[in-house]
């Protein structure tokens, strides 16, 4: 699977990945990638309006999240 992270908008770090919601269908595929820092894993969403990206280098956290599986 291929991921394209945007940069962030607080400081410009290309160092984002997405925040995945709920469990995975590949839990493997998904333990590995966060292990590799590839993607964050929440087990379930806090608000309506999730943040959809997360970035390594400032912790900011922005987007919305439409997974809701
Ligand atoms: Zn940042």
């Amino acid at each position: 699977m291929q991921l394209t992270s945007p940069k962030c908008p607080f400081c410009g770090s290309t160092r984002t990945c997405p925040i995945f919601y709920g469990y995975p269908s590949d839990i493997e595929w998904h333990l590995e990638a966060v292990a590799k820092g590839q993607i964050i894993g929440r087990e379930y969403s806090i608000s309506d309006s999730d943040p959809a990206w997360h970035c390594h280098e400032c912790s900011n956290e922005w987007g919305i999240s439409n997974e809701t599986s």
